[in-house]
C-alpha cells in the first residue's frame, strides 16, 4: 500500500501557490487524481482538492476542458 506523499513529507496544508507540486496530483486533463491512486489519504485528498480549486480561482491552474 502507498504511503500519502503529503503526509510522508509533514505536510500539514497544502500550498495552493505550489502548482508544481499540484500538478502532480493532476492528470493530463487537469482533474485531481483519485486518493486511491495516488495514494494521499482522505485528510490530505480535501486539502488537496481545496488548493486545486483555489488555485484555480487564482489562475495558477487551468481548468478542466
Ligand atoms: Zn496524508
Amino acid at each position: 500500500m502507498k504511503q500519502c506523499f503529503f503526509c510522508s513529507q509533514d505536510t500539514k496544508d497544502v500550498d495552493y501557490k505550489d502548482t508544481e507540486l499540484i500538478r502532480r496530483f493532476l492528470t493530463f486533463q487537469a482533474k485531481i487524481v483519485s486518493a486511491k491512486r495516488s495514494g494521499t489519504c482522505l485528510k490530505h485528498q480535501r486539502r488537496l482538492s481545496r488548493a486545486v480549486k483555489h488555485s484555480r480561482f487564482m489562475a495558477f491552474l487551468p481548468y478542466q476542458p
